[in-house]
């Protein structure tokens, strides 16, 4: 397909007229045709009203037709074969490999949410019977379900061309909980967004939904991005990327007249708890599957482990060691923007140049422009604990090793965490006393506690947390990965005493969609 540098507006493609953006080759700094215009206010206005219109329909489509839909759009996105995958490498210097991996992870992200759908238990439909002969008060006929927010604003990440950015997580969830999506695509990946767009578009058309369903933009955040989040249409927010940009996001979302939810994943540095047993038998290990876990994607993930924590011992100074070897060793990787490259060399750079902290290693300097450098870093629990900048995410494969004078500092540099999306415990059987001494405090910290393994890699299946308290995540009562990722962008409503025939299908007596429902307080399979 001819990629056409457009905005796509419910089913049209119109050209912008603001600023231009053209993807760059991180890999070669090429300049990537085409050049994408992006939109003003007036491409605001119409996106927003097409998706307000279309609520109406879209939030009330049967279970079966919204299922297809989402199966519809993974079709589609599979149809564009190589040309997406050939797209997203030269946008993003990811290799072929995991960007095959990731188009399969969004297809299947889509999948289940179309199974989700189908069960129908998102809906969580509650009656309470009426009791008209109740003493000394009867009751009225109550009956709840879940509902759309209405017309969502998803940011596509920069680090996920696929799988967290046009028809990723948040668009996917949004879409199966009956909300209509306008995506502000990453100036980073424009074609890749657009050829993914352009199958969403084609999923609409072909479901016969209404043409405000989808909507694709493309601009400067502090502008396009602004004025969605800011127009009175928009229900709520799904975000990834920078603290900075999520929370100026979550500001505007306040200041509105009427808030909204902002679901924003901004950064977290994933500490890993080196315990002392779990050291002392396999601290080489151990070690081998940090750095492994350190260079994926060229340490890009959010889950990167950017902090290791152990008690002082030369079972530490042994890991140290074997991880500065493998820190070596590790070739350059291409870094997925030069923006993204130079925030990196700026945070390794405010490291190295930190005189409370040793460096232990640097990887291989790379010989092609954006490359990565690997970097492990040493400091003492008390330097950490008294610099603050010392938590800040440095987004690339750096990580910072905390030595500790015993386990009670472990305890309180763990205290002192900021909001995690993942902490990782390394134990074992003779760690447990101490690691469930650490529990409490790290159930606090974190939306997801691993054992001997390693946070990179995070599944999508229906028991996973990808959240956390701020600022790993903006409201840390849900997650951007997984199916419960639905009820961010659903709300309850309740119908009181409506005759049979105002009720909504999932409600009325007799069950007509089958649904598993709490019926005056007793489950109803
Ligand atoms: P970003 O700068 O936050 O950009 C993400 C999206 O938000 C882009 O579409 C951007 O628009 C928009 N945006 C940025 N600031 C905004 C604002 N003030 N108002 C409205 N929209 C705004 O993130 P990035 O480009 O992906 O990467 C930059 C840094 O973010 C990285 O170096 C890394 O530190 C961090 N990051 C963290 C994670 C994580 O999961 N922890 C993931 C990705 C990035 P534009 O198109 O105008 O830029």
């Amino acid at each position: 397909m001819t990629l056409e540098g457009k905005l796509l507006i419910g089913q049209d493609a119109v050209s912008g007229s603001s600023k231009p953006i053209n993807a760059i080759n991180p890999a070669t700094n090429e300049i990537l045709e085409p050049t994408y215009l992006g939109g003003t206010k007036a491409e605001v206005e119409r996106a927003c009203e097409l998706a307000e219109t279309a609520f109406a329909t879209y939030c009330e489509t049967s279970l079966e037709e919204r299922a297809v839909f989402l199966e519809t759009i993974a079709s589609e996105i599979e149809d564009i074969g190589d040309e997406l995958i050939e797209r997203a490498m030269a946008e993003s210097g990811l290799p072929k490999a995991r960007l095959e991996g990731e188009r399969g992870r969004t297809c299947g992200q889509l999948r289940l949410f179309a199974s989700v759908v189908r069960a129908g238990e998102w809906l969580d439909v509650r009656i309470d019977p009426a009791m008209p002969d109740r003493q000394p008060m009867p009751r009225a006929d109550l009956r709840q379900r879940h509902i759309g927010l209405g017309p969502v604003v998803v940011f596509g990440a920069s680090n996920f061309p696929l799988a967290f950015s046009v028809a990723g997580g948040d668009t996917a969830s949004a879409l199966a909980a009956g909300c209509p999506v306008i995506v502000k695509g990453h100036s980073a990946h424009p074609g890749t967004s657009e050829l993914v767009g352009r199958a969403v578009q084609r999923a609409v058309k072909a479901c016969g939904l209404p043409e405000g369903t989808f909507s694709l933009m493309f601009g400067s955040g502090s502008e396009i991005g602004q004025a969605l989040v800011a127009d009175p249409r928009i229900q709520a927010v799904g975000f990834t990327g920078s603290r900075s940009g999520g929370t100026a996001l979550m500001k505007t979302a306040q200041s509105r007249p009427q808030p909204i939810p902002v679901y924003a994943e901004m950064s977290s540095i994933n500490p890993v708890f080196l315990m002392p047993e779990a050291l002392k038998a396999r601290g080489k290990q151990i070690a081998e599957g940090f750095v492994g876990s350190l260079n994926m994607g060229a340490g890009q993930f959010c889950t990167n482990p950017g902090l290791v924590i152990a008690v002082k011992s030369a079972e530490l100074d042994a890991f140290v060691e074997a991880a500065a070897e493998g820190v070596k060793g590790s070739a350059p990787q291409t870094m997925l923007t030069p923006g993204i490259y130079d925030a990196y060399q700026q945070g390794v750079g405010q490291l190295s140049n930190n005189s409370k902290v040793r460096e232990a290693a640097r990887g291989q300097v790379g010989e092609s422009p954006n490359q990565c450098q690997a970097g492990l870093f040493v400091t003492t629990a008390n330097d950490f604990l008294n610099e603050t900048e010392l938590q800040e995410e440095v987004f690339g494969s750096t990580s910072l090793v905390i030595e500790c004078a015993d386990q009670d500092e472990v305890k309180r540099v763990a205290a002192q965490l900021e909001g995690q999306l993942t902490i990782t415990l390394q134990m074992d059987d003779g760690d447990l006393q101490a690691a469930k001494a650490l529990m409490p405090v790290l159930e606090r910290k974190a939306g997801r506690i691993l054992a001997n393994g390693w946070p990179t890699g995070v599944e999508v299946c229906h028991a996973m947390v990808h959240g956390g308290p701020y600022p790993a995540t903006s409201d840390s009562r849900t997650t951007s990965v997984g199916s419960a990722a639905i009820f961010r962008f659903l709300r309850p409503v309740c119908y009181q005493a409506l005759p049979e025939g105002l009720l909504p299908e999932p409600l009325k007596d007799g069950n007509p969609w089958q649904l598993s429902r709490l019926v005056d307080g007793k489950r109803e399979a």
